[in-house]
């Protein structure tokens, strides 16, 4: 995509993630470690080094605060083409900023909560976007069926996926990294496949072709 609207999906970011907003230029490095070293010391994330889903998370939050810090050294061959606007992204990720949103999102709740109860799901709004991303991590590498045999343990979470919006089929994503359809058997609808293509037909993105790669099975 353009720079311009590079910008507008930082922003959107920004707005729909609040408090846990992750910056795309960092979480991109992180994942393509996870792709290079599945399932190894070097994954951010592997169910396989961490005893549970929050020991996990706290991994990979180890790893994405020093891949942004620039304390742990990259090679430079991830770091290359990726979403970049390092001002923003300092904003965006601050403590200030995450403290603002966590005002907002109260005073959401004190001006709508009907009942006291619901300040309990306050937490998991917060910390949202990092559970998102532990909910592929950790159970898409431990639980479901396999399409392909991979040497990692990558699996396909749900036969057909709209919770995760096609992300849980994950055994087909690490066959077929760059593929921009997720979904490769008739059942597995990936439901962004058709966004991403309407964006294209728009003119806001362009695909290259290696992630036109459609198999048939
Ligand atoms: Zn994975
Ligand atoms: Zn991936």
């Amino acid at each position: 995509m353009s720079n311009g609207w590079e910008r507008f999906f930082f922003i959107v970011a920004y707005i729909t993630q609040g408090s846990s907003y992750m910056s795309p230029k960092t979480y991109g490095i992180m994942h393509r470690l996870h792709h290079a070293h599945t399932d190894t010391e070097l994954d951010p994330h592997s169910p396989s080094f961490s005893k549970n889903i929050f020991t996990m998370m706290w991994r990979t939050r180890t790893f994405y605060r020093d891949i942004f810090n620039g304390t742990m050294e990259v090679d430079p061959k991830f770091t290359k083409n990726l979403p970049e606007w390092d001002g923003f992204d300092k904003w965006a990720n601050s403590g200030i900023s995450r403290a603002l949103w966590v005002v907002v999102y109260l005073a959401l709740f004190i001006i709508f909560a009907a009942s006291p109860w619901l300040y309990l799901l306050l937490p998991i709004i917060i910390s949202m976007g990092a559970f998102h991303g532990a909910i592929v991590n950790w159970f898409a590498h431990k639980y479901g069926y396999k399409n392909y045999i991979l040497k990692n343990t990558s699996e396909n979470l749900f036969s057909v996926d709209f919770l995760m919006l096609g992300e849980s089929y994950h055994n087909n994503h690490h066959k077929f990294p760059s593929a921009i359809n997720f979904g490769k058997r008739w059942h597995e609808i990936d439901p962004i496949y058709p966004v991403i293509r309407f964006f294209a037909w728009l003119g806001v993105i362009s695909i290259p072709a290696p992630a036109l790669v459609r198999v048939r099975k």
